[in-house]
């Protein structure tokens, strides 16, 4: 795990751990994770937030609807595995 993304993790911003690419057709969908995110944690249909961000295929519109963001839970452990690696 790249230690960069650890500092944005700590400030409690949103981390993009989405893939970059659709996994089965290569559109991009990693640009498109932090609106759709914010978007429906305010509320708004998850439908029709894919499609007013333009993304039309069902492939794409599962990598989205399907993601999970588990960074911070991983993140836990990563420090806690870390803190035992220190010389007593
Ligand atoms: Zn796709």
């Amino acid at each position: 795990m790249s230690p960069d993304i650890m500092p944005n993790s700590r400030r409690g911003e949103l981390t993009i751990i989405i893939p970059v690419r659709c996994f089965s057709c290569g559109g991009l969908v990693g640009d498109k994770w932090e609106e759709f995110a914010r978007r429906v944690k305010e509320g708004e249909e998850a439908g029709r937030v894919l499609d007013s961000l333009g993304v039309k295929r069902y492939c794409c519109r599962r990598m989205l609807l399907s993601h999970v963001e588990i960074i911070d839970e991983i993140l836990r452990f990563y420090e806690e595995a870390s803190k035992r690696k220190l010389p007593r």
